[in-house]
C-alpha cells in the first residue's frame, strides 16, 4: 500500500514535489505558534451556540441559506460599528475561513494565465492558494525592516502587471502594519498597470494600533478587505472568514462559490458569536496589552523585535532560527519558524503562557552568553 507516492499519481505539474501548509500541531504545554486567541469562548456564548445550533439542527434536512443573508447582515453591522464606515449586506461576503475567501477571490480574479503578487515575507497561503487555483505567483519586495518600500512595490506592480495584489496589514509573520498612504499608492499603481484587484488582508486588524482600511472601499471597486473570526473573535475552530467590497465583487465571487458552502451549523455558530462581540473584543484589549509586554520584555532581554500591530511578535535575530526554535521547544514552548532567515514568531497567549515563553528565551539568552 505504501509503494505509491503523490508524485506517482497524475497530479498537476505545479503540485509535484510540493508540501502542504503545515504548522506543526504538537502536544506541548505552551502553544504559541498559530496566532490563535488563547481564551476559550465564555460559557454564556457556549450556551448560546448550543441553543442556536439546536435550532439549526431541526432544519438540517434542508440546505442552509445559500446566501447567508442574516449572517452577512450581522457582519456588516459589526464592520459598520467598529470600522467607522457604513457597509451593508450587499458589501459583505462570507466563507469557511478567510482562506476560503482568498481562494474564491483567486478563482474569480486569478486562474490559469493570470498572476497574483504579494510582498514577502507575508502570509504563505496567499502564494499556496494561488498555486492551487492555477494562478502564477510573484514575490514582491520588502525592506530589510519588513516595511513595504512604496517605490520598489510600485515598480514591481508596473513591471509584472499582476491581476491580483495582496497587501497584508498587519502583516503575518512580521507583525507590522502597512500605512494607509502606502495601500492607496499601491492601489493606484495596480489600477494604472492593469487594472487589478487589490486584496487587503486584515486578519489581525482588531489588534492594530491603527484603523481598518475598510473606508477605502468607497469609490474603489477593485479594493477588497478580507477579515476573519479566527483571531479577534477567538473562533479559529469555527472557520468563518468574510470580505467587504463593492457589491459587484460580492456578485462576482458567487460565480465560483460552491452552492451551500456555509453549513447551517457554521452560520448558527457565527451568529451566536456576533451576539457576544463586546465580551470577545474585551479579550482583544488584554491581548494587545500582552503583545506590548512581549515586545518590551523581549527588547529588555536583548532581542530584536519587529514593530507589532498584531497578536504576535517577530523576534530575532538568530544565526540559526530553526535550532533556536528547537531549543525553545525543548523548554516546553512551541513558537513558529516561518522560514524567515534569522527570525521566529511568538503568538501572544495568556499572561502565564507569555511568562513561560519569556522565561524560556531568557534562559536561552543566558546559555548563549
Ligand atoms: N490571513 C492571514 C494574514 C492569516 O494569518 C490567516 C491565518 N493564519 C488567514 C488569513 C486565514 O485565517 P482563517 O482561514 O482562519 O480565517
Amino acid at each position: 500500500m505504501n509503494d505509491v507516492r503523490i508524485d506517482d499519481l497524475p497530479v498537476r505539474d505545479e503540485l509535484r514535489g510540493k508540501s502542504p501548509y503545515g504548522a506543526p500541531q504538537l502536544d506541548v504545554p505552551v502553544r504559541l505558534n498559530t496566532n490563535e486567541n488563547p481564551y476559550p469562548l465564555p460559557e454564556a456564548l457556549v450556551e448560546r451556540i448550543a441553543e442556536r445550533v439546536r435550532e439549526a439542527a431541526r432544519h438540517l434536512n434542508r440546505y442552509p441559506d445559500r446566501d447567508a443573508v442574516e449572517l452577512r447582515t450581522r457582519l456588516a453591522e459589526y464592520l459598520t460599528d467598529t470600522a467607522g464606515h457604513p457597509v451593508g449586506v450587499e458589501n459583505v461576503w462570507a466563507a469557511n475561513g478567510s482562506n476560503e475567501v482568498i481562494q474564491q477571490l483567486l478563482q474569480t480574479f486569478g486562474g490559469p494565465g493570470r498572476t497574483a503578487l504579494g510582498f514577502e515575507p507575508s502570509y504563505s497561503m496567499h502564494g499556496l492558494i494561488a498555486r492551487g487555483t492555477g494562478t502564477g505567483w510573484i514575490s514582491g519586495p520588502r525592506n530589510d525592516d519588513f516595511t513595504v518600500d512604496v517605490a520598489a512595490a510600485e515598480k514591481a506592480i508596473a513591471e509584472h502587471r499582476p491581476d491580483v495584489v495582496f497587501i497584508t496589514t498587519p502583516n503575518n509573520p512580521t507583525g507590522n502594519a502597512v500605512p494607509p498612504e502606502t495601500v492607496l499608492a499601491l492601489y493606484e499603481a495596480a489600477q494604472a498597470a492593469k487594472p487589478s484587484m487589490v486584496v487587503v488582508d486584515e486578519a489581525y486588524i482588531e489588534f492594530s494600533h491603527g484603523d481598518s482600511l475598510l473606508r477605502l472601499i468607497e469609490g474603489r471597486p477593485h479594493l477588497v478587505v478580507s477579515r476573519t473570526m479566527s483571531k479577534a473573535f477567538g473562533a479559529a475552530g469555527l472557520r468563518l472568514g468574510y470580505l467587504a467590497a463593492h457589491p459587484a465583487v460580492v456578485d462576482a465571487v458567487q460565480l465560483v462559490r460552491l452552492p451551500y458552502h456555509l453549513s447551517a451549523v457554521t452560520q448558527a455558530t457565527a451568529l451566536a458569536a456576533l451576539e457576544h462581540t463586546d465580551t470577545l473584543l474585551g479579550y482583544v484589549e488584554q491581548l494587545k496589552a500582552e503583545r506590548d509586554r512581549l515586545v518590551a520584555e523581549l527588547r529588555a532581554i536583548g532581542y530584536e523585535v519587529t514593530e507589532s500591530d498584531a497578536n504576535f511578535v517577530q523576534f530575532g535575530r538568530f544565526e540559526d532560527a530553526h535550532a533556536t526554535w528547537r531549543k525553545i521547544l525543548d523548554r516546553g514552548v512551541l513558537v513558529r519558524d516561518n522560514g524567515v532567515p534569522g527570525w521566529l514568531r511568538v503568538t501572544a497567549g495568556t499572561p502565564a503562557e507569555n511568562d513561560a515563553f519569556l522565561d524560556a528565551v531568557r534562559d536561552l539568552k543566558k546559555e548563549q552568553e
